[in-house]
């Protein structure tokens, strides 16, 4: 390394997902959380109305092309999440070993019934399942079922309110993939143009491809994000993760649906299936959760955040911090802060190994691949295998030459997806003429989206990012980057890795 070098500006390779809400909707906090390091917005359909989420649509859509820089939106489906009806009096108190009726309508007629918005449920709980509530902290277990209600005694007491969810851990209901509002919402946003839908609850590939197909009908080309929160998803994990485009370990109803005590290695079970199959994995819920009233994390949440980097996350994500929290861009700088520590501090020897023998010859501590992340399994899907095995054999001609950037020339992103998968440490730009790829590249580990020809004049597209990079700080003249392009092959392929000196 060249010891006179100035210091690049910092490059922070995890995404950062921000829920939006109250604390943060306005145009002025949008503008601050993207300064702060937000790559994508997540709109939480579950709350809210379309008239609202069209307006923070269209105040990120100002601040992204204000600040010329490419944000991701996300739009959250609710799936079929299960909901208590209205309480007596908003809440109910329940104690240990007495016992409650789920009964069938929307109506209950004493203090011990409750309704629910999932109208078959009475026919679709056995004795001994169980039952949680409030977020998992209540639980009963079903004692006895009668055609029209079913009785349960309360395990762990709490207080219950109005409308909180319901979860079933283990029971397999017969509800259908997506509501009434779902379908609409999907709808909206396949015409909004929101780069990414995810669909809450998902237990089969069969209902990530019915959302897909929703969204190609409607000439959307959102990607779809499967929420692995049920134990149906983990039983079909390959199958899920394969028909997704991406993946969100959903850890708030994961960790009531499931034991929470095995949750860690189930996340950790997600994250090896999402390298497997090259699939971009967001870590949620929780990650800096005392942050929505305090202005430093727990000790516990920043190594959360840690790990899951270390696990194989690409993003991680922000839920009640940033929605409803009392400091949502201070949270979103301490995300960056740990991404950037973990990242600069421990990772670095790893990826340099990953890059290519040679950096591991050359003086790494020589950790075996396998014990970070598994090597990809599966292409990209609808890479063609020649773009793939170029991205692979470039990212190791850039471990080998130190090179200072890697470029991908990407009209679908997918070329951008093989490279971040490749978690290699030589900062990676994703080129791209396509606004919407861009926006979907704010997502992917590692990639600088930049706007600029996907194709066509080789180099044309070396004297733009060298530019680019020069003004950024991030070149010097003498540098070395990786440019993988297309020399006119085929459709939806690059064939060409070049090594260029500024
Ligand atoms: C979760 O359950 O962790 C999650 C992200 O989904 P939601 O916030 O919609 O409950």
């Amino acid at each position: 390394m060249n010891p006179a070098r100035p210091a690049s500006p910092e490059i922070v390779r995890t995404k950062i997902v921000a829920t939006l809400g109250p604390a943060s909707r306005s145009e002025e906090a949008i503008r601050g959380l993207v300064d702060a390091g937000v790559d994508v917005f997540r709109l939480n359909m579950a709350h809210g109305s379309v008239e609202e989420h069209a307006e923070s649509l269209a105040r990120i859509r100002r601040v992204a092309e204000e600040l010329s820089r490419p944000v991701g939106v996300l739009a959250d489906l609710a799936g079929p999440k299960i909901r208590l009806g209205e309480l007596p009096g908003g809440a109910v108190d329940l104690v240990e070993g007495e016992h409650v009726s789920f009964v069938r309508g929307t109506e209950a007629h004493g203090p011990g019934e409750f309704t629910v918005t999932y109208e078959p449920l009475v026919d679709e709980l056995s004795v001994g399942d169980s039952v949680m509530l409030a977020d998992g902290t209540i639980s009963l277990v079903v004692a006895e079922r009668n055609h029209d209600h079913v009785r349960c005694r309360v395990i762990q007491g709490g207080t219950v309110r109005s409308r909180q969810g319901v979860n079933l851990p283990g029971v397999r209901l017969s509800v259908a993939a997506m509501s009434a509002a779902d379908w609409q919402h999907a709808e909206w946003a396949a015409a909004a143009g929101v780069d990414f839908v995810s669909l809450s609850f998902v237990r089969s590939a069969v209902e990530v491809k019915l959302l897909k197909e929703l969204l190609r009908t409607r000439g959307s080309l959102a990607r779809v994000v499967a929420k692995i929160e049920k134990r149906e998803a983990i039983e079909n994990l390959d199958s899920i993760v394969e028909a997704a485009d991406a993946v969100m370990v959903a850890r708030g109803d994961l960790g009531v649906e499931t034991d929470v005590a095995s949750m860690p290695m189930v996340q950790k079970r997600i994250i090896r299936a999402c390298q497997r199959y090259q699939k971009p994995v967001i870590v949620a819920t929780q990650m800096l959760d005392s942050m929505q009233h305090a202005r430093r994390p727990t000790r516990a949440e920043a190594t959360d955040v840690a790990n899951a980097i270390l696990d194989g996350a690409d993003a991680c994500m922000l839920s009640g911090e940033t929605a409803i929290g009392e400091h949502p861009r201070l949270v979103v700088q301490m995300m960056r802060r740990i991404a950037s520590e973990t990242e600069k501090q421990y990772l670095a020897d790893r990826w340099r190994y990953m890059e290519g023998r040679f950096m591991a010859e050359r003086g790494s501590a020589g950790v075996p691949v396998q014990e970070f992340l598994p090597a990809p399994e599966f292409l990209v899907e609808g890479l063609h295998p020649i773009t793939q095995a170029v991205v692979d054999g470039a990212s190791r001609i850039a471990g080998e030459l130190d090179a200072k950037l890697f470029v991908v020339a990407s009209k679908s992103g997918l070329t951008a997806i093989a490279r971040s998968k490749r978690r290699g440490a030589v900062p990676t730009v994703g080129l791209s003429d396509n606004l919407a790829t861009l926006r979907q590249m704010s997502l992917y580990w590692g990639v600088t989206p930049l706007a600029g020809a996907a194709a066509g004049d080789t180099a044309a597209l070396l004297e733009h990012v060298c530019s680019w990079g020069l003004a950024q700080g991030r070149l010097q003249r003498g540098d070395r980057i990786l440019l993988v392009a297309g020399s006119g092959f085929g459709t939806g392929g690059h064939n060409m890795a070049l090594v260029h000196e500024v």
